[in-house]
């Protein structure tokens, strides 16, 4: 009996079969991720897939690609396919118990950085840090300021002080696995108090939420019934780690900007605004207490 031709699978033919694959399966950029995903497996830059269209993959290559096309067929988010995400101008490690850090968080980055531009600020504190996005970013923009990057979930300091390692910032930045401030030393007071804590409702994440942010930890995602649980924790206790000079940042979800900003003024950080992400969405709060260093600069966000 004759045996079967093996099919050749060159770049093109599979970068098409994966484009139709991926779209069958509801893939939003279904012929990027194909993309992404082929250049990860050929180590290259993606102008060398089109430079390259003709050539076949090895067996070995072809094996690791299709093991991670059923991966992200399965809704598995790119990022944790890959094991990276790029974030401001770094490249962060992710795992899964981390969130995939957002565009939108890289507003909320840029704002801090701007409001600290010419404060010299000393200690500043993430709550619920994850990949440490956020606070390794800061610390990259702020050369004077030092860190402390806090989670509940052990695994996402691991990464988030990884990060800190590889990104040159692990001299000035502390992990520490924590329920918000249960362990934090009483005697620590951050200039900066910054967070994008779990803030989806508790019923949306079973009804509404898109398949690929179903594999993120919910723990990381789950604010409670109105999503707004943890900003009422983290305020509840803001006042005995704030200095009376401080500043605190959220990221905040759809719809919760004024009530965040309603929780902060109960504590007496009457000085709020409201700022919005790309999309023209309330996505932010800032506030502080009235007469502080940072008053001015808040007000202007308005
Ligand atoms: N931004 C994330 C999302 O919309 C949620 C992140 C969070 O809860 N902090 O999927």
């Amino acid at each position: 009996m004759m045996e079967k031709e093996k099919p050749v699978w060159t770049i093109v033919k599979i970068l098409e079969w994966t484009k139709q694959y991926f779209a069958d399966k509801g893939v939003e950029t279904p012929r990027l991720d194909a993309e992404v995903l082929l250049c990860d497996v050929l180590k290259c830059q993606r102008i060398n897939l089109y430079v390259n269209f003709d050539k076949p993959l090895e067996d070995d290559e072809l094996k690791k690609y299709r093991d991670y096309v059923a991966k992200r067929a399965n809704n598995e988010p790119l990022a944790y396919i890959l094991g990276h995400k790029a974030f401001m101008h770094s490249e962060f490690k992710v795992t899964k118990d981390t969130l995939v850090p957002r565009p939108e968080t890289e507003l909320l980055v840029e704002q801090v950085a701007k409001l600290n531009k010419d404060k010299n600020p000393g200690k500043i504190l993430d709550l619920g840090c994850g990949s440490g996005a956020i606070i390794v970013s800061l610390l990259q923009m702020l050369p004077t300021a030092r860190g402390m990057a806090i989670d509940i979930n052990a695994g996402a300091v691991k990464t988030a002080m990884e990060n800190a390692e590889s990104l040159g910032v692990a001299h000035r930045c502390c992990g520490l696995v924590s329920d918000l401030f249960s362990q934090i030393p009483v005697d620590i007071k951050f200039d900066v108090i910054v967070s994008n804590p779990p803030y989806i409702p508790t019923q949306e994440i079973a009804g509404g939420l898109a398949a690929d942010v179903l594999k993120e930890p919910r723990g990381a995602l789950d604010g409670g019934p109105k999503g707004l649980n943890f900003y009422e924790r983290i305020l509840q206790g803001i006042n005995g780690f704030l200095t009376p000079e401080g500043m605190v940042a959220f990221e905040v979800g759809i719809g919760q900007g004024e009530q965040v900003a309603a929780l902060c003024k109960a504590q007496n950080l009457i000085i709020t605004a409201v700022c919005n992400d790309y999309a023209n969405i309330n996505r932010m709060v800032f506030a502080t207490k009235e007469g502080s260093k940072y008053e001015n600069e808040i007000l202007a966000l308005k």
